[in-house]
């Protein structure tokens, strides 16, 4: 029953805040050790991180990053440089004539406005040239400790096939997870469900018979429901730790014994 109402959307406010709060648990069981995977000392470089992590990987930007902020350390060194010099620096990271027009752009004003430095209210975060909401949350939760939702893909493609959210707009997913979510819990779910992502609920194939959120997930049956089969699609450095946890969370069935939906 309480599988089908999250399948065919008829779960109950409640249900599913509790729902989701357990997810939460078991995501900080999971994945203990979830943090920012961008590199950075200060607001700024976090800033400039985050706006080359768009559409491509944290580990690229790591590499890419030191480099760029020995040359520029403060966004009045931002402010004055050449767009070529920045280019040739950040060019592995993709879309790099954008990025660094938006970096040198943020320079300048954080020079004009903010005497240089970030500021952390998200009607002037947000203001900012390269800066939307995701950006912002980033920074407010990681730089500034204000708690904050990152809607990434992973978050979408993730929160979807548990059911907790629906659509692909980031700003309505943002406020569908901030009325399931304790708010001094936003920053670290944010983290846990992009580890969860990278690691287990693979876009591509997720790991379901691998997953310790398979009693909970309407989606179970997306991916391989086998336990032996899933668990070779897992990533990182703590697998087998994540398959002691999915079968300890019942492999794919819930506490009442019943086969979980698409099982
Ligand atoms: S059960 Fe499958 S679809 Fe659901 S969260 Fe786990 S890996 Fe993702």
């Amino acid at each position: 029953m309480a599988r089908k109402s999250r399948r065919d959307g008829t779960e109950s406010d409640l249900a599913k805040k509790r729902r989701a709060r357990r997810i939460n648990r078991l995501l900080a069981a999971a994945h203990p050790d979830a943090h920012c995977e961008l590199d950075y000392g200060n607001p700024l470089e976090l800033a400039v991180a985050t706006i080359l992590s768009a559409q491509c990987t944290d580990v690229r930007v790591n590499l890419t990053t030191p480099a760029l902020f020995a040359k520029y350390r403060d966004a009045g060194d931002y402010a004055e440089a050449n767009p070529e010099d920045v280019e040739e620096i950040i060019r592995p990271t993709g879309f790099y004539r954008n990025k660094a027009r938006s970096i040198i752009g943020l320079g300048k004003a954080l020079v004009a406005d903010h005497d240089g430095r970030l500021p952390e209210d998200m009607d002037a975060l947000v203001k900012l040239p390269g800066i939307g909401r995701k950006t912002a949350n980033v920074i407010r939760g990681n730089a500034f400790g204000v708690p904050g939702i990152t809607v990434d893909t992973h978050m979408i493609r993730i929160t979807n096939r548990l059911g907790l959210t629906d659509g692909k707009d980031p700003v309505k997913l943002e406020f569908q997870l901030q009325r399931l979510i304790e708010p001094r819990e936003w920053t670290m779910f944010s983290h846990r469900i992009i580890f969860h992502g990278r690691r287990v609920c693979i876009a591509r194939k997720p790991a379901c018979g691998a997953c310790t959120l398979a009693p909970l997930c309407p989606s179970f049956g997306e991916g391989p429901t086998d336990p032996a089969e899933a668990a070779k699609l897992l990533k990182g450095d703590n697998v087998e730790e994540l398959i002691r946890l999915a079968a300890a969370a019942g492999g794919g069935r819930d506490g009442l014994g019943e086969p979980a939906v698409g099982a």
